[in-house]
């Protein structure tokens, strides 16, 4: 169950992403590295993650024109991670480009669409974006093409994830960040569930930040996590 649950590392210093990473060594086994870590401390992010014998989550959200797309993907599977990602939005031809990038890099990441991000709702959806779907169907209609493009899943709330499986099958992967314990701060994210709703959801990975790196233990906070899921 520990390889499920994903640990984002939102750090910005070398010293504060070693320091998280020593903290949860013997509990978690998965770390995710996003833009605020990767752009602080570039490819050495992923050569200290892996030192430290962690399965690399590059959560970097790729969205341009597909061949830079293309050509920032074969960079970036280049460094041995497990999980890089790329904007749904961007479109089939951008997926697609972003999938040739990787096969025709030397590692092998698995490659993952991001739907409608966590943070956003029906109204952010409607009313800022004024994209005219419900929330649901447009995260189905973005899984749907994100599948069609080749790729290996996406990242979705995990509220999605069953109409997800039903559209996509269930091999297709669902990694669900918007985890949340219980009554802790939402912080910016609008559509959480707590880990065990998620899996019964059938999420396949969940990914959880503050919930874990704001508490001073947080190798203890992941396996009371671990844990519960039993
Ligand atoms: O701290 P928290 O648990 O909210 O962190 C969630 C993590 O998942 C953040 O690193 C965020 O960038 C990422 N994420 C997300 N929503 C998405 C995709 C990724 O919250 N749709």
């Amino acid at each position: 169950m520990k390889d499920k649950i994903i640990v984002a590392c939102d750090v910005s210093s070398k010293d504060d992403f070693i320091h998280l990473a020593r903290k949860l060594q013997k509990s978690a086994s998965f770390i995710k590295i996003g833009m605020e870590c990767f752009y602080s401390l570039g490819n050495e992010s992923v050569t200290i993650a892996k030192d430290f014998g962690y399965k690399v989550f590059l959560d970097l959200k790729l969205h341009d024109i597909p061949n830079t797309v293309e050509r920032s993907c074969r960079s970036l599977s280049r460094l041995g991670v497990d999980i890089l990602n790329v904007h749904a939005l961007g479109g089939l031809e951008m997926m697609k480009a972003a999938k040739q990038g990787i096969q025709t890099g030397t590692n092998s990441p698995l490659l993952i669409g991001v739907t409608h991000l966590t943070s956003l709702n029906q109204t952010s959806l409607n009313g800022e974006l004024g994209i005219k779907k419900e929330i649901l169907q447009f995260t189905i209609d973005l899984a749907i093409l994100t599948k069609k493009a080749g790729l290996d899943g996406v990242v979705s709330s995990a509220h999605e994830v069953k109409e997800i499986k039903k559209a996509c099958g269930s091999d297709f992967l669902a990694i669900t960040p918007g985890i949340r314990l219980g009554t802790e701060n939402q912080h910016d994210q609008k559509r959480v569930m707590n880990p065990a709703e998620a899996f019964s959801e059938g999420s396949d990975y969940l990914v959880i930040g503050r919930s874990i790196t704001n508490s001073d233990n947080p190798d203890k906070i992941f396996n009371k996590i671990a844990q519960e899921l039993l």
